[in-house]
């Protein structure tokens, strides 16, 4: 197997037909724990998407028509390259986005295992055979790839957002218009460049970098594209339906969280305090599912503080390319906007018990905080902080928080501790979200659906209801003969 360098992984060309190409302006990529400049990639706008949208939907009729076996055996080389390149791909990442090695080479693997499963499971794509009614007709079920697909993905997981997209997307046989988030485009380069080495055909994988308004635009005008993936902020995500309502395309939106975590008097408190670490201070708390709201019952709130702020004291901030638990947010509007909730929270009463503001290495660093005696109509319990801060709220009765937890506009992730199998069925069911996590803070598998309900979006990505958003239904009635 072909094993490439870092430095021939790391592309700063887009990726259109098969060609690496440039664009007259570029965009430059910097290293948030250091500021440095990385590299500079093409800044396309709409030209250089529509070049990309016609190769695609060229690229498109061959694709569709690859047999399913060839389909799922080229996914499974781009995985093996994708498992042979972790670490060449976690020095991107990290460089990149800030997260620590560790949790970058972790990212590669989950990507991975998206590819992997698809692979499988492009050659289960199968429908139905149902009896009419009518003498002497029968319905014939099938599905087809719903045709050109634009990805557009964040820069929390620039490795896994995008393989949860391309993989089901070849997989059923469609072609895709990748565009990365501006702050982090080598990972996606980097995804792309070994899928041309496992042999995807030219035109079926297209990475275009650059301007996202002027590329979002043409993604969502032009007829040629079917389908929209996107995962990223329910703001911009609201924008993509309107902007694509004239083409009626298919739509799968991965949005905004603010997930609420539950511990209740009944829980492990150990198991309790370990999940929350997981849940809020992973990827310095810039998850999606991380927990944005932490709800702990009275007869436990003391002892969970006590417990939860010596775990937090005990987190190292640094550059995630050094033995570091946190790394840098992604740019100084993030450290505002997590700075700006905390202060927001203090002025109304809540008590800083670790952190509190940037931390003293500067840049984009923020200190793991935990806020104690948060209340519901605080900004920090409204919105998502993306950032490492714990904001910590008491209460009383199982009615109570299961209110409060679902009064939000976002369903994304939810979690709680309980030992009570009765309240386990309970609290599982009353929550409003699309994922549960019960006593345990990680809940993403390729395996199972992932996705939301309310303003967090519709559609699944992963598991065996995954490839179903990139196909579509046709019913073939057939006479007697
Ligand atoms: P964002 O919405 O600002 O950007 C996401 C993507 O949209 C980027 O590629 C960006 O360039 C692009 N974009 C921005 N404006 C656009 C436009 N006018 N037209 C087309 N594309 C445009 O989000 P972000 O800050 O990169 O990511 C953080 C957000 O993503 C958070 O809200 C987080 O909860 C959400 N997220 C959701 C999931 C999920 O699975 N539900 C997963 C990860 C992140």
């Amino acid at each position: 197997m072909t094993h490439l360098t870092r430095q021939e992984l790391q592309q700063t060309h887009c990726f259109i037909n098969g060609a690496w190409m440039g664009a007259g302006q570029q965009l430059p990529v910097h290293n948030p724990a250091t500021g440095q400049l990385i590299a500079r990639v093409p800044r396309c706008d709409g030209t250089q998407a529509r070049t990309a949208i016609e190769a695609a939907h060229a690229a498109g009729t061959g694709w569709a028509a690859t047999p399913a076996g060839q389909r799922a055996r080229l996914l499974r080389r781009w995985f093996e390259l994708i498992v042979a390149h972790t670490e060449e791909l976690a020095q991107i990442l990290t460089e990149e986005m800030g997260k620590p090695l560790a949790e970058a080479r972790a990212e590669i693997g989950y990507g991975a295992a998206y590819v992997e499963w698809f692979a499988e499971e492009a050659r289960r794509i199968h429908g139905d055979v149902i009896e009419s009614g009518r003498p002497g007709s029968t319905f014939v079920v099938v599905k087809r790839p719903v045709g050109v697909v634009a990805a557009i993905t964040p820069w929390n997981f620039p490795c896994a957002m995008l393989a949860r997209k391309l993989a089901p997307a070849l997989a059923a046989g469609c072609t895709v218009v990748a565009k990365p988030a501006e702050q982090t485009p080598l990972s996606a380069l980097a995804l792309a460049r070994l899928a041309e080495l496992a042999g995807v055909p030219a035109g079926v994988i297209n990475v275009v970098t650059g301007d996202p308004v002027a590329i979002g635009a043409q993604l969502c005008a032009n007829p040629l594209v079917r389908k929209i993936s996107f995962t990223g902020s329910t703001h911009v995500g609201k924008l993509l339906i309107r902007q694509s309502a004239d083409t009626v395309k298919r739509l799968s939106m991965e949005l905004g969280g603010n997930a609420p975590f539950i511990v209740f008097d009944d829980a492990d408190l150990d198991l309790a305090v370990t999940g929350a670490m997981h849940s809020k201070f992973r990827n310095a708390g810039q998850t999606c599912v991380c927990a944005n709201r932490i709800y702990v019952q009275a007869g436990v709130y003391d002892r969970f503080l006590e417990k939860f702020v010596a775990r937090v004291r005990a987190l190292t901030v640094g550059n995630g390319l050094e033995a570091v638990d946190i790394g840098p947010l992604i740019d100084a509007r993030a450290v505002a906007k997590a700075a700006l909730h905390v202060r927001d929270a203090v002025d109304q009463g809540a008590r800083v018990l670790v952190g509190g503001g940037a931390h003293a290495l500067g840049g984009n660093f923020f200190a793991p905080t935990v806020l104690a005696d948060v209340r519901a109509d605080m900004l920090i319990t409204r919105e998502e902080t993306f950032g490492p801060v714990a904001p910590v709220i008491r209460f009383e009765s199982e009615s109570e928080v299961l209110a409060q937890s679902n009064d939000s506009d976002f369903g994304l992730a939810g979690y709680f501790y309980s030992a009570d199998p009765a309240r386990v069925a309970r609290v599982a069911q009353a929550l409003e979200c699309g994922m549960v996590g019960i006593n345990t803070g990680l809940i993403s598998s390729e395996v199972a659906p992932f996705g939301g309900i309310k303003q967090s979006g519709y559609g699944r990505e992963g598991s065996h209801y995954g490839i179903d958003d990139y196909l579509s239904i046709k019913s073939l009635c057939h006479g007697d003969l």
